[in-house]
């Protein structure tokens, strides 16, 4: 049947059960989509040329299709399940995102350019489960997975901006997935996600340029590491006794630290891959000089470097930001124990940027 991309489609209908988000699909996937509605593998090429290449908003406008095929697609699938609710710049160019679903729930994403990268901070779910006591999103539990359509979109969104700012060759070349909620919860969405933003007919970002971030589910990092793709691994430790560990992060109680070293060193020797250790300084509670012997040893043990990062306070929540000469004294400690460790700067802390904040700045709003 031929195209027709004159005549305008039935508009899709907003009650219908839930559809099928098309962001979130491998090739293969598709081509069962397809082949179960008689259509040829190839379409599934052409779609995602679309989706991915053109960056259409709407199923009419994909002039290669039949008409039947396009009506098909409107009425079962879906090439987008998150709107644009704010936007934010802060004054060191970081851009951030409030990202409104179909139920309401509210995502949050960051692009933070620096010279020649741009980088995602994307979220993994709405809200997080993992409740770290120093943090906007964990103080609001967890609402739900996101899909991998999900995540995926939240790069196409900021992939979208940087093209309307830099120009339409510029390129999305780094991923964190720091946002809200522990990416490893939410494993098989994940692993699609990557697989889509990694892949030539995807978002094309080199592996060695995707890092994942997690409080640390030994398991699922084994499980990582066997997936034969070198994503980056970023641990959030924040403490070097079990003790200080769960009393920051209650969801890893069931969880040693010494469990969670066994499996990043796996980790790293499976996939040849540097881990790092991200660790919030909290003034008075984690930065002592035997806490920076405890993670100078395990860093060492890991080879891994380490990420110091000055905590934003949240309001409501007791934690206090350390100052600057101690921070940089605690860097000093580890250093001279021969690590590479460096304080990152706190990027859009004007626009809340810190994970959650903006989100639940805007649902204590009541919006
Ligand atoms: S810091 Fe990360 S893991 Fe901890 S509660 Fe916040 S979003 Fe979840």
């Amino acid at each position: 049947m031929q195209p027709d991309a004159g005549i305008p489609l039935p508009q899709p209908d907003p009650n219908a059960p839930q559809r099928l988000h098309l962001l979130g699909l491998q090739p293969d996937e598709l081509q069962a989509w397809l082949a179960d509605r008689g259509q040829p593998a190839y379409r599934a090429r052409q779609i995602l040329h679309w989706l991915y290449e053109q960056r259409v908003a709407r199923f009419e406008q994909m002039t290669n299709l039949s008409r039947d095929l396009r009506a098909e697609l409107q009425h079962t699938c879906r090439i987008a399940a998150l709107e644009i609710e704010a936007e934010r710049t802060s004054d060191d160019g970081t851009r951030k995102l409030l990202l409104r679903g179909r139920d309401r729930a509210l995502v949050e994403t960051v692009w933070i350019p620096s010279g020649q990268r741009n980088t995602v901070c994307i979220s993994s779910q709405v809200g997080c489960p993992v409740g770290c006591r120093f943090c906007a999103s964990g103080t609001d539990g967890l609402e739900r997975n996101l899909g991998a359509g999900e995540i995926v979109e939240q790069a196409l969104h900021v992939r979208d901006l940087i093209r309307r700012e830099q120009g339409p060759d510029a390129r999305l070349t780094n991923v964190v997935m720091m946002g809200m909620g522990e990416p490893l919860a939410n494993y098989r969405n994940l692993i699609a996600a990557l697989r889509i933003l990694n892949a030539e007919w995807g978002l094309h970002i080199g592996a060695r340029r995707i890092t994942v971030s997690t409080v640390g589910l030994p398991k699922q990092i084994r499980a990582l590491a066997g997936e034969a793709l070198q994503f980056n691994l970023a641990l959030s430790l924040h403490a070097v006794r079990d003790d200080l560990r769960t009393e920051l992060i209650p969801w890893g109680r069931g969880v040693r630290i010494a469990e969670l070293l066994d499996a990043c060193q796996h980790y790293f020797r499976t996939t040849g891959r540097e881990i790092t250790l991200e660790y919030v300084l909290l003034a008075g509670v984690n930065m002592t000089s035997q806490d920076a012997e405890g993670l100078a040893t395990i860093a060492r043990n890991l080879r891994a470097n380490v990420n110091l990062l000055r905590y934003n306070p949240v309001s409501g929540l007791p934690y206090e930001r350390p100052g600057s000469n101690a921070s940089f004294a605690f860097q000093k400690q580890l250093r001279a124990r021969g690590v590479n460790a460096h304080i990152r700067t706190s990027r859009g802390r004007d626009v809340a940027a810190a994970c959650g904040q903006l989100r639940r700045a805007t649902r204590q709003a009541g919006a």
